[in-house]
């Protein structure tokens, strides 16, 4: 009985590789993380406060409130703008559910928009078209690194008197360019932007964490205090509040990480091109848009398969050592939690799209060979089928 062992062509290809990422910059982040432990600040202290402002400044935003996640940074801002029950929120339907989560859980209402075949974000049409009387705020969702079309959507907001918040989770790092000159950090042009620092983001710690950016001085305040219990000084409530910190650990190593936040996306751009030249000439494989308007960061990189067997490929990339990811199967107004009215609504891009979006391995240590492995089996897979 002979055990066939396939020979290890390439370094095993993971979708983010952290392990090498940590590494290469290991020294530096050990010691700060050692620093902290040393120090038992590990709640607030000085990591919190310098992260706070070194994120500011390259944000070009006036006040970042570090937070526990993503999703809390979406929840505060929504407490922040004292949204009320019964106020419409509008979300894209194809993104990741903590956007529309936070709003039902605030007693809010979701309402869901298709997002735009290009760039898939929301569509700025349909948004306008689900505007009414108790719409309070939008969020568009800078999915997979690329913006929305904000300048648009803030004449919309403004012209309706709306709030945006920016859900930045998937683009920290992007810049938009505005049709007057204008350059911007995506998160920083709408009411308030949120971000996520779970460590698959582009901008990631060693745990969970979030933040909230705002330029307005007074949400910024009622922000930092729904954050900290609603409190304004020790042992005083003014609102009802949450919990919610980042700790000094995370801090540390996202200081550190900051600093090579503008080389982690060059990389993650030197991988999107390489699979946008290797695939470009292929009917059966649309490559992602890039937008003018805005840097797209490549938090993911997406193709739309056309009269491909998905399941089929996945499982081939598989077989040849590759993952892959679907983001994302379902939409949002066909989850079970989110069932309502709006559910027999057509929605018929993000439909299209939850059946044929793949997502292959992008981040900052790919090593030539294992995406020349990942392009030659993707190639591969489309001629043989
Ligand atoms: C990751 C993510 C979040 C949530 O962030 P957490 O830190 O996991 O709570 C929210 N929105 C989008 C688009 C995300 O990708």
């Amino acid at each position: 009985m002979s055990t066939e062992i396939k020979p290890a062509i390439v370094k095993q290809i993971v979708m983010v590789d952290l392990q090498t990422q940590y590494r290469r910059l290991q020294k530096e982040i050990d010691d700060a993380v050692l620093a902290v432990m040393d120090s038992t600040r590990f709640i607030g202290g000085p990591e919190v406060d310098g992260f706070k402002t070194e994120l500011a400044e390259y944000l070009g935003a006036k006040h970042v409130i570090p937070c526990a996640n993503g999703t809390d940074a979406l929840q505060i801002a929504m407490m922040a703008l004292g949204l009320k029950p019964g106020d419409e929120v509008i979300v894209p339907t194809f993104t990741y559910v903590a956007t529309a989560e936070v709003i039902a859980l605030l007693g809010l209402t979701p309402v869901m928009v298709d997002v735009d075949e290009e760039t898939f974000t929301l569509d700025l049409n349909q948004v306008e078209a689900a505007i009414g009387p108790n719409t309070k705020a939008i969020v568009p969702v800078h999915l997979y690194g690329q913006c929305a079309d904000m300048e648009g959507l803030m004449a919309l907001a403004d012209r309706h008197g709306i709030h945006v918040i920016e859900d930045n989770a998937q683009a920290i790092g992007s810049d938009y360019f505005f049709s007057n000159g204008r350059v911007a950090k995506s998160g920083t042009i709408g009411t308030f932007g949120t971000t996520s620092f779970f460590p698959s983001k582009n901008l990631g710690c060693f745990g969970d964490g979030g933040a909230i950016f705002t330029n307005d001085d007074e949400l910024a305040k009622m922000a930092a205090m729904i954050a900290s219990h609603g409190q304004s000084k020790l042992y005083t409530h003014d609102v009802v509040g949450v919990n919610s910190r980042l700790d000094a650990m995370q801090a540390a190593v996202l200081r550190i990480k900051l600093r090579h936040l503008d080389d982690f996306i060059a990389r993650r751009i030197a991988v999107a091109d390489k699979y946008d030249a290797a695939f470009s000439n292929i009917d059966e494989i649309k490559t992602p848009v890039r937008d003018k308007r805005s840097k797209h960061v490549f938090h993911q990189y997406t193709l739309v398969l056309n009269g491909v067997d998905r399941n089929g490929m996945k499982e081939f990339l598989q077989e040849n050592d590759i993952p892959s990811m679907i983001y994302y199967p379902i939409p949002l107004h066909k989850q079970k939690a989110f069932v309502n009215s709006d559910s027999n609504r057509s929605f018929a891009v993000t439909e299209k799209l939850c059946d044929s979006v793949i997502s292959l391995p992008i981040h900052t240590e790919m090593e030539a060979e294992q995406q020349d492995h990942i392009i030659e089996k993707v190639i591969e897979y489309i001629n043989k089928s």
